[in-house]
C-alpha cells in the first residue's frame, strides 16, 4: 500500500520519550516508536522530527530563574533527546542526521534547511534540535516551523490522547473526540491543542496536523498510511 504522505514532520514530545517515570528518557518505551518511525522509513517516507524537552526541563515552569535563561536549558533538553532518539534509530539500522537552531557542531549538525531536505531526499531521518532556537517559543512552535520549510505534506503530532475532546477525556467519562477541526476552532476555543503561536503559524501558512495516540506508538505508521485515527486540524 502506498503511504498517504510522503514526507512528514513528526513531533515527539519530551514526555512521550519518559514511560511511566515521567521523567527521563526510557528506552522500553522508545523503542516501539523508533520501530514505528523505522516502518514509515522502510514505507518511503521522508521524516523529519522535532522532539520536546519536558521530560527534562521546561523553560516556562523554572519558577524564579530568568525565563530567557531557563529556555536556553529546555532548548538543551531538547537536543539531549533528539540525540538519544538518533542513537536508538541508528541502533535500527536507520540513517540519522541531528540538526540543531543553536550551533554545536561538535556534536550535530547546524540547521540548515537545504540540507536536511537533502537528508531527507536521501532516505535520513533528520531530527531538530533546540526548537526554534529562540526563548518564549515552544516545541510545538518549532515543529510547525519545520514543517512549513521543509515543505511536509502534514505536522504529525503525538501526544497522549487519542484525538482533540471537547473537555479533558482523563477528568470526564462524556468527553467527545472530535474527527475534523480548524486552526480557528482551536484559536477561538479553550481546546488545549497546541499554542496559539503554533496555532496560528499553521493556520497562516496552511499547515495541516494530525493529532493522534502515541500510547500505541503503531499509530506513527498509521498515521503516515492515511488511516482513520485521531483528529485533523486543518484551515
Ligand atoms: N524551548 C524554547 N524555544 C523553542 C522550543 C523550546 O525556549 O523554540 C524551551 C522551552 O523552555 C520549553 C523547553 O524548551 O519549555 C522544552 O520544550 P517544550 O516545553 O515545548 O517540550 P515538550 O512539552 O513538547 O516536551
Amino acid at each position: 500500500m502506498e503511504p498517504k504522505y510522503h514526507r512528514v514532520l513528526l513531533k515527539l514530545s519530551g514526555e512521550a520519550l519518559a514511560g511511566p517515570k515521567k521523567t527521563g528518557l526510557d528506552t522500553a518505551t522508545m523503542l516501539p516508536i523508533c520501530k514505528s518511525i523505522q516502518k514509515c522509513v522502510n514505507a518511503g517516507v521522508q521524516m523529519g522530527i522535532v522532539v520536546g524537552g519536558g521530560n527534562f526541563w521546561r523553560g516556562r515552569s523554572s519558577e524564579n530563574m530568568d525565563r530567557t535563561r531557563a529556555d536556553h536549558i529546555g532548548m538543551l533538553a531538547t537536543t539531549m533527546n533528539a540525540l538519544a532518539v538518533a542513537d536508538m534509530l541508528e541502533s535500527l539500522g536507520l540513517e540519522v542526521r541531528v540538526q540543531t537552531a543553536i550551533s554545536m557542531q561538535q556534536i550535530a549538525e547546524p540547521y540548515i534547511r537545504n540540507r536536511a531536505i537533502s537528508h531527507l531526499k536521501k532516505g535520513r531521518v533528520v531530527i531538530f534540535g533546540c526548537g526554534t532556537g529562540s526563548p518564549f517559543f515552544s516545541t510545538d512552535t518549532a515543529a510547525t516551523l519545520r514543517a512549513v520549510e521543509i515543505e511536509a505534506d502534514i505536522l504529525l503530532k503525538a501526544t497522549m490522547v487519542d484525538g482533540v475532546y471537547d473537555k479533558d477525556p482523563h477528568k470526564y467519562d462524556d468527553a467527545v473526540r472530535y474527527s475534523r477541526l480548524t486552526f480557528s476552532d482551536v484559536l477561538g476555543s479553550a481546546l488545549q491543542v497546541m499554542d496559539s503561536t503554533a496555532a496560528s503559524m499553521c493556520r497562516d501558512n496552511k499547515m495541516p496536523m494530525l493529532v493522534f495516540d502515541l500510547n500505541r506508538p503503531e499509530n506513527i505508521y498509521d498515521a503516515v498510511m492515511g488511516e482513520d485515527i485521531g483528529t485533523v486540524v486543518s484551515e
